[in-house]
């Protein structure tokens, strides 16, 4: 059996990106992808493969509390959920990182403050190439450098949104985007910014995923190793279940086991929590690392909601993730607790319509879905979705994976919606039309929409409330480590995939200090 320095489990932002930190170092390094390379092939960029026909989807059935199955949002593939990302690159706000009090309860702190984390957002923005202006987002926290590249512009309609938007005085901004896109130099330009971008994988691999500047950047290295089509499904420990001493694979029908000095679980909040789960010995009888029963608690994915408002003029915006507005992070006037953020998500087409079967057409009846694409401005409200003990991803002997789930924080949720709904006759836009949309939410089980999915095995200084220590080790072993979003103790009302890269990159550092 060959030995490993480490073995890192799952290649997407948290391991992907850690692949690429430690590989430089020489040790040994092996990542197991349950998945295989995303086929690069026409149908990427097919609203109807990708958005009706779900191409890219496990097929994985999870189950939700009434035991209903679903099919969820996720995606096995080298590079993990980042192949299908948005690619809206935001660090959380620094007051994240503090208590802050919600309409529903507490967001905890972490246990470390934004200014321990900030050198790691820095370089996570330039090892996925960011695009942004700073000074622009009124709730954007501290930095210790620009964005590598220059904001991407807006097209003319999202510019008149922008335009609209600060007449009627909010401040909006160009949001945080990971697309390598060269506009004073298109012939040159790796992205070619087209209308398929979010929740598809990019054909022309310009987008800022962590297949693409994680882990292929890290296999330039001899010293790197990747088995795809690896399922890593119990981690065994040394007898006296201080140190996990085996990782057992399924491989092409086979077992097959490996061993190294330090392991790395990154497989996704739902799938660490499962993994952890489902390795239950003697020594850890409720699971590895789960002596607190806090393994797959606090399990989050945000408030979201996609609508869409009917502009008056065409939209015929073809990238439209350019332009966020925080202006009620905090709250508002005639609201005191948080609402959250919202930006936009990509241009809607009347397939994706047909495979969303949009809740609120009736609104607009005398509207054919090919029209109401043509004049669709589509944005994604986000509010902050807080941490609940029963909220929970738990395991069978069977490895039935369930998701317990109850929404938190609706009136917030409801309150932003609102809020976006009286902006719109400001806007340009037909009052009274907001239009639910589902977007990468799939269906209409909440829980199957697991994309921003956070919180399974948080991490924190108090055994007893956590799983992790600060370091992101297992309090109970001595070389298990997590760096997915499972380890967010909150999760913030912004996208979690940048903040799931700057920590795994601190936790990195630690490694590299660890292994010498
Ligand atoms: C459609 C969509 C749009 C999104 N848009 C944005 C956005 O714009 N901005 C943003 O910040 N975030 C976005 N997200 C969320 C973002 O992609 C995730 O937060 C991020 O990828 C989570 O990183 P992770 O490392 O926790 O898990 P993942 O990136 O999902 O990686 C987990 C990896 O582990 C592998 N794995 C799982 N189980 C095992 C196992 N047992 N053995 C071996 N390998 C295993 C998986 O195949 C996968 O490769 C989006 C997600 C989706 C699905
Ligand atoms: S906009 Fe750019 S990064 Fe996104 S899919 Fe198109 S070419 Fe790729």
């Amino acid at each position: 059996m060959d030995a490993y320095d480490v073995i890192i489990i799952g290649t997407g932002a948290g391991g992907g990106t850690l692949a690429r930190h430690l590989a430089p170092s020489g040790k040994r390094i092996l990542l197991l992808e349950r998945g295989g390379w995303l086929p690069r092939e026409p149908q990427n960029w097919s609203d109807q493969d990708v958005f009706v026909d779900n191409r890219y989807v496990s097929p994985d059935t999870w189950y939700d509390a009434g035991g209903k199955a679903f099919q969820p949002g996720v995606h096995y593939y080298v590079g993990g959920a980042t192949k299908l990302y948005g690619a809206a690159l935001y660090r959380l706000r620094k007051e994240d990182f503090g208590e802050l009090q919600h309409h529903d309860g507490l967001s905890p702190a972490w246990p470390i403050p934004y200014d321990e984390i900030e050198p790691y957002y820095t370089l996570a923005e330039q090892h996925y190439h960011v695009h942004g202006a700073r000074g622009e987002d009124p709730t954007e926290p501290p930095s210790s450098a620009p964005y590598p590249h220059p904001a991407v512009s807006h097209e003319p309609r999202i510019q008149q949104l922008a335009d609209d938007l600060a007449a009627a005085g909010y401040r909006p901004f160009h949001a945080p985007c990971g697309i390598m896109l060269d506009e004073s130099n298109p012939p040159f330009s790796t992205c070619i910014r087209c209308a398929t971008c979010d929740g598809f994988p990019c054909l022309v691999h310009a987008k800022s995923d962590a297949e693409v500047l994680g882990v292929r950047p890290a296999l330039e290295h001899a010293n790197v190793t990747l088995l795809t089509n690896a399922k890593v499904v119990r981690l065994e420990t040394n007898g006296e279940g201080t140190a996990v001493s085996q990782v057992v694979v399924e491989r092409d029908g086979a077992e097959e086991r490996f061993a190294s000095d330090v392991v790395v679980a990154a497989c996704g909040a739902a799938n660490t929590a499962k993994l952890l789960l489902q390795s239950a010995s003697d020594k850890h009888p409720n699971g590895l690392a789960n002596g607190s029963d806090q393994v797959g608690r606090n399990y989050m994915f945000h408030d979201s909601t996609a609508v869409l408002a009917l502009s008056r003029e065409e939209n015929m915006t073809a990238y439209q993730k350019t332009l966020g507005l925080n202006d009620f992070y905090f709250g508002d006037g005639d609201f005191e607790y948080p609402l959250g953020n919202v930006q936009m998500v990509g241009k809607s087409t009347a397939p994706m319509f047909r495979g969303e079967r949009p809740r609120d057409t009736k609104l607009a009846p005398d509207w054919t879905l090919e029209r109401m694409a043509r004049h669709a401005i589509d944005f994604w409200l986000s509010t902050e979705d807080l941490p609940r003990a029963d909220n929970r991803v738990t395991v069978d002997r069977d490895g039935k994976l369930t998701i317990t789930y109850t929404e938190t924080n609706l009136e917030a949720k409801k309150r932003l919606y609102e809020k976006v709904k009286s902006m719109l006759g400001q806007l340009d836009m037909n009052p009274g039309h907001l239009i639910h949309r589902f977007a990468y939410m799939k269906n209409d089980i909440p829980v199957a929409g697991c994309a921003h999915q956070a919180g399974t095995c948080r991490f924190g200084t108090d055994p007893e409330t956590s799983v992790l220590d600060v370091n992101c080790k297992a309090h109970e072993l001595d070389n298990l480590y997590v760096v997915d979003t499972s380890v967010f103790p909150s999760i913030g009302a912004v996208n979690p995939a940048l903040t799931a890269m700057a920590n795994s990159l601190r936790v990195g550092d630690h490694l590299l200090a660890r292994l010498g």
